[in-house]
Formats: structure tokens, sequence, C-alpha cells
């Protein structure tokens, strides 16, 4: 006979590890399926790092959901005692009418947020690491850093097992059905039965959703690793989370963004930066391994623009896969097959910092079947046909 759950969750990763957390501390009985190890190195949070920020450029909505997320990392930071955020300040550097500068004054503007603004010749002056083309103005969040990825995953999960979550790994889910009675997921070693379903498979969530008419995109993300010139200008302390938007500045495309430097290895080894969207379409499947000399390049060019004194030997490069959604916002919602049924995806290379809230939600979905945070903007009332 199969074991029952109040909850099982499928897809252990950035949203899933929280909400197995979030729902053991609540006192439900869960399992959490995963179909590789946790944490791996072909999820979308591998590459050690990633950015959070409150003056949210994508969409001023987002940020009442920060605001609670950023509460919940401080909580698990406390009750793991294990150091997830570095507050280094997130420097954002463009031309006025771009997609960065014009989108942090928004949301700072709107939700009344600290953020200051920086001529071009102030943005010099406070920060030499950057040769900047005439015209561009910089804004400085101080609340904005960055979030230990790969360690806030195997945090979240061992938390949740010590609340007494179970964990079945290296076990993909192959179907899943729902009845009057629960839920069924079906994996290779068996079935597992459920009062509720939670389903966040990340960039395999198109074919475990089965809902065509909300097509996802998985790209294939770059992010590199180099030793700069002069490593002493790029460390934490004295150089902050930064994200250029060239508009179109000779040619180049998409915003680039990067980290200060630390000692810790859990960062990675050497100053890291990566390029957001334009990106390659990838089956979902495909390992995320192979590296081009192109994908070198691609890291260099930002440096070879605007940082020189960065510039040198690349050290690592890795890949990693963003779900694109068609608006770039996340969907999160009931799913219209069953009540009982609930997801979170298309986190379209933006949904790390929200892992902490997104688990939170889950967890009051699958328990409470509603939530009092304002995720209205993310369900799938949006797209047409359903
Ligand atoms: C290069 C890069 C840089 C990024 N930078 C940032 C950033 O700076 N700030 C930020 O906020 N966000 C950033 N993101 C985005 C963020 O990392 C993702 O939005 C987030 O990790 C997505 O989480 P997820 O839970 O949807 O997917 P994942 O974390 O990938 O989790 C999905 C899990 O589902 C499992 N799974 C899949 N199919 C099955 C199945 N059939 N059965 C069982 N398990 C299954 C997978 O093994 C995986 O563990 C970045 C992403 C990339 C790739």
């Amino acid at each position: 006979m199969p074991n029952h759950y109040d909850v099982i969750v499928v897809g252990v990763g950035s949203m899933g590890a929280a909400a197995c957390y979030h729902l053991a501390k609540r006192g439900a009985k869960v399992l959490g399926i995963d179909s590789q190890q946790v944490p791996n190195t072909n999820s979308s949070y591998n590459g050690n790092t990633r950015v959070i920020r409150l003056t949210y450029q994508e969409h001023p909505d987002y940020v009442p959901l920060l605001r609670d997320a950023y509460q919940l990392w401080e909580e698990i930071e406390q009750e793991s005692s294990t150091k997830l955020f570095h507050k280094t300040g997130v420097l954002y550097a463009g031309f006025p009418e771009g997609e960065a500068i014009s989108g942090v004054r928004l949301a700072s503007e709107t939700h009344n947020l600290p953020c200051s603004t920086l001529t071009h010749s102030e943005l010099a002056k406070q920060f030499p690491q950057f040769t900047l083309p005439e015209g561009m103005v910089g804004a400085l969040e101080p609340e904005g850093g960055y979030l230990l990825s790969e360690l806030a995953v195997e945090t979240y999960v061992q938390a949740a097992q010590r609340l007494g979550a179970a964990l079945l790994t290296s076990e993909p889910v192959i179907d899943w059905s729902s009845n009057a009675q629960g839920i069924n997921i079906r994996t290779r070693c068996g079935t597992h039965v459920a009062a509720k379903l939670i389903l966040c498979a990340g960039a395999w969530s198109g074919g475990i959703l089965r809902l065509p008419d909300v097509p996802l995109t998985v790209t294939r993300q770059v992010l590199g690793w180099v030793r700069p010139r002069r490593p002493e200008l790029f460390q934490r302390g004295d150089f902050p989370v930064w994200n250029i938007d060239p508009h179109g500045d000779r040619g180049m495309s998409g915003i680039y963004y990067g980290f200060p430097m630390s000692n810790d290895p859990a960062e990675g080894n050497g100053l890291k930066l990566a390029r957001h969207h334009p990106s390659t379409p990838m089956p979902p499947d495909e390992i995320t391994e192979e590296t081009f000399a192109a994908d070198e390049e691609e890291i260099l060019l930002p440096l070879r623009r605007y940082m020189p004194d960065a510039l040198g030997q690349v050290q690592t490069i890795k890949v990693c896969k963003y779900t694109n959604s068609t608006d770039g916002h996340f969907i999160v919602d009931r799913h219209p097959e069953s009540d009982r049924v609930h997801f979170a995806c298309g986190f379209s290379g933006h949904g790390f910092k929200f892992a902490s809230v997104m688990g939170k939600v889950l967890s009051e979905l699958a328990l409470d079947d509603k939530t009092q945070r304002p995720i209205g903007f993310l369900g799938l009332s949006r797209f047409a046909n359903l």
C-alpha cells in the first residue's frame, strides 16, 4: 500500500524546496520528489549565486511579494544558522530611457523605496571600476545584494527534513491524476498518494503541467567567472552587485550583470557575471554542461566595453536554463484540471529571489486553498482560452 501524504511537491528545486519547508513547518505530512539529486547542477539555481533586489524594474507589482521574500530569507537564515544573503547594494547603470533606469525609478517611486540616482560624473567618481559612455546615469539601491542559491536550496531541504518532510530523489515523476479521493503520482518506483499536489518542475514544467495554452520556452544562459586584472577593486565590501543596460550602445543588447568577489568557495572562483536576455532556446531535457568559445566572448564583452580593470582570463563557464513565459512574468495558480493541484512555473530568469515567498504561497494554496499574498497578476486568467 502506498504511503498517503497531505501534500506531494514535484520538483524540489528553488520553489519546491522552500514549499517543502513551509508545508512541514505547518505540520503537514509532505513528500518532495525530484528527478535528480538535490542540489544538482542541472536545475535553474546552479551557478552559486543569484541577485536579489527590491526596486523591481520588471513590474512594480512584484514589490509587495519581495518585501515578504526578504523577511522569509531572514527567517530561514536564522532558523538554520546559515548565511544565505549578502546585502551589497545593487548599482544600475544605463541611459535614462532604458529599461533598467526607468523601471527602477518607477518601482522606487510607486513603492517609496530607498534608491539614489547618480549623474554620469557622480557614477564615474563613486564607481571608478566602470568606464561608461557619455549619457549613461546610475541608480543605487541599498537593499539589494545576492543570495547563495545552491546553498539556499540545500538549506531549505535540510530544514524541511528536520521538520519531518520525506524526500525522494533521482526519481522522475512520470504522470499524475486526480479524483475525488486525492492525487496519484506515478514514478518509476510506484504510485504515491496525496490529498494535494504542488507542481514546480522548472524547465520541465511544460510536459508535466499539460497546459498547451501556456507556452514555456526554455533558453540556454551562460554564466562566467573571470580572474580580473585588478581583483582588489572588485571585492565585496567595496564593490556592489551591478546591472548595466546598454540599450543598443555599440550594438549591445540585453542586460549585463555581475557580483562582487569574495573568498567564499560557495560563490565560485573569480568575478562572476552574466547576461540577461537575449538567449537561445534549448530542449528542457538537454544537459547543460557543454560550453563554446562564443560563451567566453559573451562574458568578456561587457568587461572590454565597460570594466577594463576586470578583464582577465575566464576561469569557469557554466550554463543554466531559464523557463520563459510569453510575457516574462511568473505563472502561479490552481491547475484547471483539479482544485487539489497548484503550480508555479515560468520564472523567466528572475525567480530565485522569490523562492522564499513562493514556497510560502504554494504551501498556503495547498493547505488553505487560498493566499492573502498579492499573486493575482501572476494567474492563468491573463492567457487566452483559460
Ligand atoms: C543563469 C541564470 C541566472 C539567474 N539569475 C537570477 C538572479 O540573479 N536572480 C533571480 O532572482 N533569479 C535568477 N535566475 C532565475 C532563477 O534561478 C529561476 O527562476 C529559479 O531557479 C526557477 O526555480 P524553479 O523552482 O522553477 O526551477 P528549478 O530550481 O530548476 O527546480 C525544478 C526542479 O524540478 C525537478 N523536476 C523536473 N521535472 C521533474 C519530474 N518530472 N519529476 C520530479 N522532479 C522534476 C528538477 O530536477 C528541479 O530540481 C537565474 C537563472 C539562471 C539560469
